[in-house]
């Protein structure tokens, strides 16, 4: 800042001095022209009047120094000259001054001389006899001037350096200290020079943009902040060098780490070799995804590359908790396949016996039995389409019509049912207790006490028995299904109730179960809002104990 401002007084001080310099130089330059010829006519004067009285003889006493003396005959021939042999000048009849001196009594010119090689003045007079007396003297220069005054040009020159350092200093002094001590948080409240002023103003307008600005970014992180903590979902933004920039609660719960992760790659964060992996494949691909199991759970991982302005900016990464869905879709196989295996076993039986029969191989006497079998296996195959259409409408959770109904007396209508069924193995079948009355699917209720009871008898022996309970209290219905069958072990009890899962195989199977029994069971319980509790002891037999509200749908 000093130094620009020394630079600009010394350029102004020298600019005003060159400016002066210059004017002076004309004036003086005029002034001493004008001195110089009034010296030269005065001293023509005096050599007139002694060259009239004395001729010749007056001017060679003369010492001329600085005067150069030219004396003219009336045919301008010089008859005397102070510095040149006048043999050897040429005639003067057309010099200007003298040319004037003859016509007007005096003359006057100023030219370049070519005998004193520089710039002249001349002055001439006409004498009384008619010749004419010049007087001339090399005219003073610009350049001689000025040298003249190079001494106090000089002393000038340096003056205004050192003003102008000392002046700049100061006036950078002046100007900037009040800038240091400018309040810039309080721009307007300043005590300054009025200059600063529309400064002042411009940086209070953009204070308040940028407090403005910096208000709205809060409020956006905040927000942010508010939404992705609240998320289930895990999310983690990195940079374009893989550090990260935010995590929110569920990240970090999943990646066992705090806040300090911030700013730290996250290949450091976490060593799992699919995170280093993936995210390379996401750069390169845009995006990437995989599985793994995490804290016993099972997560999908989302990578994305983000992509601002043709450059990437940073990496994306989601995490979700599968494990249901994992569970649900590997179900979902599981049943499909289980479903293809029990669909083709009784359709290759009919297809075997019916190709026995077409090829004319089967006996006439074994006919009728081999009808009855497709017959068992077709009934088989409807039973088995029926189960899982009940399944899948379970499953689908569509509303079915709900009513009033009576536990008791559904118990009462399946043991009529199943009646014959349990007489022929030689099994006592009974229910007994209150109405137990409650809302729910009747459909779905039958089927419940149904498939328990035809269980109790399948699975029962000869001479035992099927015993059917119904209690009620003010907010539940509870059915009790004893039997005294064959019971289930102890590590068989969790799984009865999956799909297609038997104890015994070719048991259910002979005795045409589908294994899907307990799972609808299982399903139109929940779809009460029930508890259902199994106890069982092999050869003992089994408890199943069903609880429902009595008012949960409706
Ligand atoms: P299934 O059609 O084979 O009867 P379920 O789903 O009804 O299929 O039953 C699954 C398996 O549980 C049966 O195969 C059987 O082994 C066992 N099970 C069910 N109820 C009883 C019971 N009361 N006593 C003994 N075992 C039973």
């Amino acid at each position: 800042m000093s130094s620009k401002i020394f630079k600009a007084i010394l350029l102004i001080a020298f600019s005003t001095l060159l400016g002066t310099l210059l004017i002076i130089t004309v004036c003086m330059f005029d002034y001493f022209g004008t001195v110089q010829k009034n010296q030269l006519v005065g001293e023509l004067s005096i050599a007139a009047r002694g060259t009239e009285v004395a001729g010749k003889d007056f001017l060679n006493q003369l010492d001329l120094k600085n005067y150069r003396i030219t004396w003219v005959a009336k045919d301008g021939t010089v008859l005397f000259d102070n510095e040149i042999n006048p043999a050897n000048m040429e005639n003067h009849a057309d010099r200007e001054e003298i040319k004037e001196a003859f016509e007007h009594g005096t003359g006057s010119s100023s030219r370049y001389s070519k005998t004193l090689t520089k710039k002249t003045v001349y002055e001439a007079v006409r004498l009384t006899d008619g010749t004419v007396l010049r007087i001339s003297a090399g005219r003073i220069t610009v350049f001689v001037l000025l040298l003249s005054m190079i001494q106090p040009i000089l002393i000038v020159s340096i003056f205004v350096v050192i003003l102008s350092a000392v002046l700049g200093k100061r006036m950078a002094k002046r100007i900037v200290e009040p800038l240091n001590r400018l309040d810039l948080d309080n721009p307007l409240e300043n005590d300054t020079y009025e200059e600063l002023s529309p400064l002042l103003r411009c940086i209070q307008g953009q204070q308040r943009e940028i407090q403005r600005t910096l208000a709205c970014l809060k409020q956006k992180r905040d927000e942010f902040n508010q939404i992705t903590g609240n998320m289930r979902e895990s999310l983690i933004l990195l940079d374009n060098a893989g550090a990260i920039i935010t995590i929110n609660l569920s990240a970090k719960k999943l990646f066992r780490v705090t806040d300090t992760c911030i700013g730290r790659n996250i290949i450091e964060v976490d060593r799992h070799q699919n995170i280093r992996d993936f995210m390379q494949k996401s750069m390169e691909n845009g995006h990437a995804e995989f599985r793994e199991n995490r804290n016993g759970r099972e997560y999908q991982f989302d990578l994305s590359r983000i992509v601002s302005d043709d450059a990437v900016v940073g990496t994306v990464i989601l995490a979700f908790d599968i494990t249901e869905q994992a569970e649900a879709e590997r179900g979902r196989r599981e049943f499909t396949a289980n479903v293809s295996h029990e669909l083709k076993t009784p359709l290759q039986g009919i297809i075997g016996y019916t190709d026995l029969m077409e090829s004319g191989l089967a006996k006439s006497e074994d006919i009728p039995r081999f009808v009855g079998y497709i017959k068992k296996e077709a009934s088989r195959l409807v039973t088995l389409i029926e189960d899982i259409i009940r399944l899948s409408q379970l499953d689908e959770g569509t509303d079915m019509p709900v009513s009033e109904v009576s536990l008791g007396h559904l118990a009462d209508e399946v043991c009529k049912t199943l009646f014959d069924a349990a007489k022929s193995k030689n099994i006592s079948l009974s229910w007994s207790g209150a109405d137990g009355n409650m809302y729910g699917v009747k459909r779905l209720l039958y089927e419940i006490v149904y498939n328990l009871c035809d269980n109790a008898i399948t699975y029962n022996r000869s001479g035992g028995s099927v015993k059917i309970t119904v209690s009620e209290d003010d907010k539940n219905v509870r059915l009790e299904v004893a039997d005294t069958g064959i019971g289930i072990p102890a590590e068989h009890q969790e799984r009865v109730f999956e799909r297609f899962y038997r104890v015994d195989k070719s048991h259910s199977k002979q005795s045409g179960g589908t294994g899907l029994g307990l799972s609808i069971v299982k399903h139109a319980v929940a779809y009460h809002h029930g508890k259902i509790a199994l106890e069982s002891e092999p050869n003992k037999g089994t408890v199943i104990t069903v609880a429902f509200p009595k008012k949960s749908l409706v």
